[in-house]
């Protein structure tokens, strides 16, 4: 089996960069997926407190009996929880449903709510042992500026925001070089929108390798030291998605696709009805 390679956090933890993300797949499917890809090969999966399926995640886990230290679980707070108690007790509810003594990390999800506070009690788990590396997810180049620059003892080891060849963030990730954070990308695939799987240019530069677009698109991930964490629901496709440690893509390949950014999001964190939206979900 490929032997995922891993980027090494500012604390030393090693993560892998290719991971199993379980946003949208249900409750009820989720234990099965997640024990395909673990058949596939992977060892670090991506969930949420607000995916509702960290209970099917650990089960998954449990059942295939694969060593903890083997694995690399991460989960993340919900804005209703991004307060200092709140996070706190939402790592335990995590811990619980997932079965397990530690996560690998844990992100605040979104830019809202106490996110100071929030951090406060991360912090105090991060050196309790409690969680191994802990981080933000879509944060702006701006928000993390502050983050980083503002009351926070420890800065966050890892940003996880939307990236894929139609908005690709070279701004975000140049502040996340400059401030030592390792950039993770979610939605590779642009959730499938935008005709991605039968793009010119990437079905092109797919054609040339012998493999398929999906396998490009991560393989362009991995080349940016970029951690990827694709989702699927089928286990041929979640093999086709680890499938990608025997090629690499030349710097022509790169460039190709660098061409694609439209900075085509599919949310918008600025947008008031989208944070009202968020602030309105309940779990
Ligand atoms: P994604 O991975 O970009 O795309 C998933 C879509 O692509 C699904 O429709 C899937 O269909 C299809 N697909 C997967 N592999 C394929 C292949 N090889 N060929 C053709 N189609 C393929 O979308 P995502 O799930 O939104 O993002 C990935 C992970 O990022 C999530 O699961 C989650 O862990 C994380 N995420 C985080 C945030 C955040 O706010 N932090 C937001 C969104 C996502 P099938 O399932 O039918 O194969």
């Amino acid at each position: 089996m490929a032997k995922v390679p891993t980027v090494k956090l500012r604390n030393g933890v090693e993560m892998p960069q290719l991971g199993f993300g379980v946003f949208q797949i249900p409750a009820d499917q989720t234990e099965q997926c997640v024990t395909d890809a673990l058949k596939a090969g992977y060892r670090h999966i991506d969930t949420a407190v607000s995916y509702g399926n960290e209970a099917a995640v650990g089960s998954a886990i449990k059942k295939s009996g694969i060593p903890r230290a083997e694995l690399f679980i991460t989960s993340k707070v919900w804005i209703a929880d991004a307060t200092y108690e709140g996070a706190k007790k939402s790592l335990q509810n995590s811990l619980d449903r997932l079965q397990l003594d530690y996560l690998d990390l844990y992100l605040l999800h979104q830019p809202y709510n106490d996110i100071f506070g929030a951090w406060r009690g991360l912090e105090e788990l991060n050196e309790a042992g409690k969680i191994r590396a802990i981080g933000v997810s879509n944060f702006n180049a701006a928000w993390l500026a502050n983050f980083v620059l503002g009351d926070t003892k420890t800065k966050p080891m890892v940003n996880q925001i939307e990236i894929h060849p139609f908005n690709q963030q070279p701004e975000a990730i140049e502040i996340m070089k400059e401030y030592g954070i390792q950039p993770e990308g979610w939605a590779p695939f642009a959730e499938g929108r935008h005709s991605i799987f039968t793009n010119e240019t990437l079905t092109a530069v797919a054609k040339s390798h012998g493999k398929t677009v999906g396998q490009v698109i991560l393989r362009w991930n991995i080349q940016r030291g970029i951690v990827a964490i694709p989702k699927s629901v089928r286990p041929e496709r979640i093999a086709e998605n680890f499938d990608i440690f025997d090629f690499e893509l030349t710097p022509d390949d790169m460039d190709k696709i660098a061409t694609l950014d439209q900075k085509l999001a599919t949310v918008n964190h600025d947008d008031p009805a989208f944070v009202k939206y968020l602030y309105g979900r309940t779990l």
